[in-house]
C-alpha cells in the first residue's frame, strides 16, 4: 500500500484488528520512508451477478440511481433514497453470501420502496417484473389496496380503545 504522505510505494503493517463483527479488517501501517502512520480498511467485496453472468461490485449509488428514476415527481428526498439504499445493502449483506444475483437485489428493493412511496414502487415493479398488461398493474394495485385497507382496519381497531374510554369518562362524570 502506497504511503498517502510521501507516496512511497511500500508500507509495513504494524497492527491488524477486526471491526464491525469481523466484516472489516483495519490495518495500522507505517511508512519506512517518512515514518508516518496511516490506517487501511479491508472489506470483502459483495459481488452482484448480472443475468449475463458478468459480476460487478454492489453499489449503493447504483441502487439509489435506479430508484431515483422511479421516484421522479414524487415527494421522495435524497436522504430517503440513501436510507433505502442502505437498507437494501444491509438486507443483501445479512445473507452472508459473497455473490448475489442482480434479480435478488431488485427483490430487496421492492419492500423498502413500497413503504417509501407506492407510486414509485408501482413504476419500479412494473419495469423490474416486466409488467406487460393492464392486468399485471391491476393485480398489483389490488394487492396494495388490500394492504392499505388492512392497515386502516387495524388502525380503526386501535381507535376502538378510544370508544371504550368514553363510557369510563361518562361514568367518572356521573360519580362527580
Ligand atoms: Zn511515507
Amino acid at each position: 500500500m502506497r504511503c498517502p504522505y510521501c507516496r512511497h510505494a511500500d508500507s509495513r503493517v504494524v497492527d491488524s484488528r477486526e471491526a464491525d463483527d469481523g466484516q472489516l479488517i483495519r490495518r495500522r501501517r507505517s511508512c519506512p520512508e517518512c515514518g508516518k502512520r496511516f490506517t487501511t480498511v479491508e472489506e470483502a467485496v459483495l459481488a452482484v451477478v448480472k443475468r449475463s453472468g458478468v459480476t460487478e461490485p454492489f453499489s449503493r449509488t447504483k441502487i439509489a440511481n435506479g430508484v431515483r428514476k422511479a421516484c421522479q415527481g414524487r415527494p421522495v428526498t435524497e436522504d430517503a433514497l440513501a436510507l433505502l439504499a442502505q437498507r437494501v445493502e444491509d438486507a443483501v449483506r445479512s445473507r452472508g453470501a459473497a455473490e448475489i444475483p442482480s434479480n435478488e437485489v431488485g427483490l430487496a428493493i421492492l419492500g423498502p420502496l413500497r413503504e417509501l412511496d407506492v407510486v414509485a414502487y408501482l413504476r419500479f415493479a412494473s419495469v423490474y417484473r416486466s409488467f406487460d398488461s393492464l392486468g399485471d398493474f391491476e393485480r398489483e394495485i389490488e394487492t396494495l389496496r388490500d394492504e392499505a385497507l388492512a392497515r386502516e382496519a387495524a388502525r380503526e381497531q386501535g381507535g376502538g380503545t378510544a370508544t371504550v374510554e368514553e363510557p369510563e369518562a361518562a361514568a367518572a362524570s356521573r360519580t362527580v
